[in-house]
């Protein structure tokens, strides 16, 4: 067990965290969370089901209209942000060891991540007290027409296991400015950090019950959230099929949701580029966290006339790349986060090369004695690729790009454009009018130009067609979690025919 100062985890099982205290879960049942470099299990997680799921939707309910929670004032609310903020920054070492240990990201990347964290609260804490509404002419004397803006309600968040906490702060720090209340359903595979921001947002002060943590399946605690009429928005980020059911789940209570799904990003690269710069873009686009990126930059398209040196370039600079335990800091692939995952891998890779595609780096498990345990996966250059093969068409969260020669920028739109998501796109290019018709006609939620995987909490981010819809990010997802309420006001004074609507 790792030392740690996070209370839950000198613990070998965790509880659920529900109107502010962690509690067994009603049916006593708990399940093993694994570390990837070794597949053994290093905790329990407590396997919440709907009964847990009821108490904590109305835990969070009762919290939203709780005067401690509804009518502190929005200086107040971002007041508290940032004192979590404050608390997490304080343990963003132990913060980043945890997610390590969970899902086999890298313990240099995960630092960063939670060094980071921190300044995203306190951007979100800054707009506790910003969101405002507007005054409309009303055509009619005395009157005054306006809107206010107002938070939700509850929000079911449902996250997945890469950066499960950086990826929730975009939504959660927001949420809890603005004055909703919060049932998180962390992914099973990588529970541990969210739970440890369970204690910290106890030691924040935030009210009980303003947020709370159901750990377990998506197919029991997940299906049972989604379903629940108690919920006000949903937010997902997950993958494209989880979406899909979720927002059915959640259309049987007219419940809206914000959507961030899967993706197959297309990565393009110029002949007027610096080869190496571009090679280092495409590697840092689909290798890096051993590509378990949403925008994971996998299909790759070269124009035709420096095709063969891009390749050569990009699978010596592949070759260099070192497959490593997480915990060191020269690593730059650690393991898959979970065995499912690696076989997934696998097998789209042997479906390439059944499909016409070539191996021209990587392709296998490290084999060397040291990496055997654990769900290792050497990065992974397919070359002959097409967009219709299995492993170009569908999402597989895994360090493998397929590489494509085009010969004019027509024939390059229309093959990035080729595919069912619309999450990120990349382009290699010195010629600027090029970029900005890239950029113009790509179907894509975020476009980078010379460089990729950049990215600010400060804009707002999210999928075309099958990656989803809602934005993260920005002042915009102030407006994602709160509402309009129109309010009119006489002053008149006046006695108005009840049977006539006043014109004037
Ligand atoms: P997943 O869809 O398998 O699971 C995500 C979450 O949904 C988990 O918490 C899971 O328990 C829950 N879930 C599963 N079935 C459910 C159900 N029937 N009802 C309710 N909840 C259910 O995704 P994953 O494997 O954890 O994560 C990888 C996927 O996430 C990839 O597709 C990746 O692209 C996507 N992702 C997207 C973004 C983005 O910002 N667009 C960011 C990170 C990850």
């Amino acid at each position: 067990m790792m030392k740690t100062t996070v209370k839950s985890l000198e613990r070998s099982r965790q509880n659920l965290f529900i109107g502010g205290r962690f509690v067994e879960p009603k049916s006593g049942n708990y399940s093993a969370s694994y570390d990837p470099t070794t597949g053994e299990s290093w905790y329990e997680f407590a396997e919440a089901e709907a009964a847990d799921v009821d108490a904590a939707v109305a835990a969070a309910n009762s919290a939203f209209r709780n005067p401690a929670w509804r009518r502190m004032t929005q200086t107040d609310r971002g007041r508290l942000v940032r004192k979590l903020a404050d608390l997490a920054l304080e343990r963003a070492d132990e913060l980043a060891a945890i997610e390590t240990r969970d899902n086999g990201k890298l313990i240099k990347e995960m630092r960063a991540q939670m060094r980071a964290m921190p300044d995203s609260y306190h951007y979100f804490a800054g707009m506790a007290d910003k969101l405002q509404g507007d005054t409309i002419p009303v055509n009619k004397l005395d009157m005054l027409n306006f809107n206010v803006r107002e938070p939700l309600g509850v929000v079911g968040m449902i996250t997945p296991w890469n950066s499960p906490l950086m990826l929730l702060t975009g939504t959660l720090a927001p949420c809890l400015a603005i004055g909703n209340t919060v049932v998180i359903k962390p992914s099973e595979h990588a529970t541990a950090s969210t739970l440890a921001l369970a204690e910290l947002i106890t030691e924040a002060g935030f009210p009980a019950g303003v947020v709370n943590v159901v750990t377990g399946a998506g197919r029991s605690a997940g299906e049972a959230l989604t379903r629940h009429p108690g919920v006000a928005k949903y937010v997902f980020t997950g993958s494209t099929e989880t979406g899909r059911r979720i927002a059915a789940n959640a259309a049987s209570n007219l419940t809206p949701c914000s959507m961030e799904l899967g993706g197959k990003s297309p990565h393009v690269v110029f002949a007027d580029v610096d080869i190496e710069r571009a090679v280092n873009g495409v590697v840092s686009g689909v290798f890096a966290a051993a590509g378990q990126t949403c925008v994971a930059g996998s299909r790759c398209f070269v124009e035709a006339s420096i095709h063969d040196r891009f390749v050569e370039a990009l699978v010596a600079r592949t070759g260099r790349i070192k497959v490593g335990h997480p915990m060191l800091d020269d690593t730059d692939i650690g393991p898959l986060a979970l065995s499912a995952q690696l076989t997934k891998v696998e097998s789209y890779v042997a479906s390439g090369l059944r499909e016409g595609a070539r191996i021209a780096a990587g392709g296998k498990r490290p084999q060397t004695d040291e990496l055997s345990r654990g769900w290792y996966f050497e990065p992974t250059v397919m070359v002959e690729a097409q967009n219709d093969m299995a492993f170009m068409r569908d999402e597989l969260f895994g360090p493998v790009v397929g590489i494509m020669p085009f010969s004019s920028e027509e024939e390059m739109i229309s093959l990035a454009n080729d595919t069912r998501y619309g999450l990120a796109s990349g382009i290699w290019t010195q010629n600027i009018d090029r970029a900005m018709r890239f950029a113009n006609q790509i179907e894509a939620g975020t476009v980078w130009i010379n460089t990729y995987r950049s990215s600010s909490f400060m804009s707002a981010n999210g999928g075309f067609k099958e990656s989803g819809y809602g934005r993260r990010g920005g002042f915009e997802v102030m407006r994602e979690f709160s509402r309009l309420k129109n309010i009119i006001l006489d002053y008149s004074g006046a006695m108005q025919d009840p049977f006539v609507i006043r014109l004037k």
